[in-house]
């Protein structure tokens, strides 16, 4: 017997080999905001990420880091973007949403050490629940 359940929970997976990327590059641009292209897949309110690209224009500054998208070459891989906020907020500004790409964007805030600094909204500035796919924990099927 079968159950439809209509209501769709978003989810954001983001893979710990991945995160560990965002970290180092962020702390490498610190004070200045750091940005990165996700790349993933998105099925039924699930996104996973699983890789990233570095946008091939970028303007950073401590308080904004942003490029034009335009220039994005179309790749249906790209699912949203991540930036560091140095500030020490995880809340998007209003610029961040102004400027919302893709599905998803991750922002990370200063010190960018742990799982907690990390966090995923929607372009309505909703967020979105986000868990870390480490596979080194995880038991293969
Ligand atoms: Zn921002």
């Amino acid at each position: 017997m079968f159950f439809k359940n209509k209501k769709i929970e978003r989810k954001v997976l983001l893979d710990k080999t991945v995160l560990d990327s965002i970290v180092t590059f962020c702390k490498m641009k610190h004070p200045n905001e750091g940005i990165l292209i996700l790349k993933g897949k998105s099925k039924k309110g699930q996104i996973k990420i699983d890789g990233l690209a570095i946008p091939p224009f970028n303007f950073t500054g401590p308080t904004f880091a942003g490029f034009p998208h335009s220039f994005l070459p179309f790749d249906n891989s790209y699912i949203g973007i991540v930036h560091s906020h140095p500030s020490g907020s995880a809340e998007p500004s209003v610029t961040d949403l102004n400027n919302f790409f893709g599905l998803v964007s991750l922002i990370i805030k200063s010190p960018y050490d742990d799982d907690n600094s990390i966090f995923a909204w929607d372009s309505g500035g909703n967020s979105i629940p986000l868990s870390i796919d480490d596979e080194s924990k995880t038991e293969k099927n």
